[in-house]
């Protein structure tokens, strides 16, 4: 498997799976450019990611045995919980868990986002409750979708926290020493 753990973080861009949306949407908001769409087969999958250099993130063995085989680079991760899979990426040094707005891409459409303090730009865009409340918006340059820091950043926040967690749990097992347990 091609060595990764050079790649400095956000210059990784990720092709996700189609039963990984949820992933997706994560390395975007994690800033990372990713590739998604539930209409990609897997001969289209394999092809962007050799043209476009892009880590494959797959839940499918058959894929990610054949990406391997091509000497392209591929992750399979479980389907299920995000955040071991954000963490099984952190540990491998192909991300970081580090949540920053600012280099948010959009988790809808993969656009940059485009910091906004002028509120009458996106006024009518935004509840009047988030406008009253925010100084600093964050609009996507592709779809113009506008997010701000709300209450939805903690949950982001806390996700990221638990991924931190996992990944020194779970994946850290060169350092952690199997045997019984210590005497009490
Ligand atoms: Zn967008």
């Amino acid at each position: 498997m091609p060595q990764q753990g050079d790649q400095q973080g956000r210059e990784t861009k990720f092709i996700v799976d189609a039963m990984l949306g949820n992933v997706a949407k994560w390395l975007r908001i994690l800033g990372y450019d990713t590739l998604y769409s539930k209409a990609y087969n897997d001969a289209q999958i394999l092809a962007i990611a050799q043209r476009t250099s892009r880590l494959i993130v797959t839940n499918d063995r058959g894929l990610n045995a054949r990406a391997l085989k091509r000497g392209l680079m591929s992750l399979l991760v479980e389907e299920g919980d995000v955040a071991r899979v954000l963490a099984q990426l952190a540990s491998r040094g192909l991300i970081s868990l580090d949540v920053d707005p600012s280099r948010s891409r959009c988790p809808i459409c993969n656009g940059r986002l485009v910091l906004v303090t002028d509120k009458n730009l996106v006024r009518g865009r935004v509840p009047p409750g988030a406008l009253a409340k925010h100084n600093k918006f964050y609009m996507c340059a592709r779809c113009g979708h506008v997010y701000w820091e709300g209450g939805h950043w903690v949950n982001i926040r806390k996700l990221a926290d638990r991924a931190r967690m996992l990944m020194a749990q779970e994946f850290s097992s060169t350092r952690a020493v199997q045997g019984p347990a210590a005497p009490g």
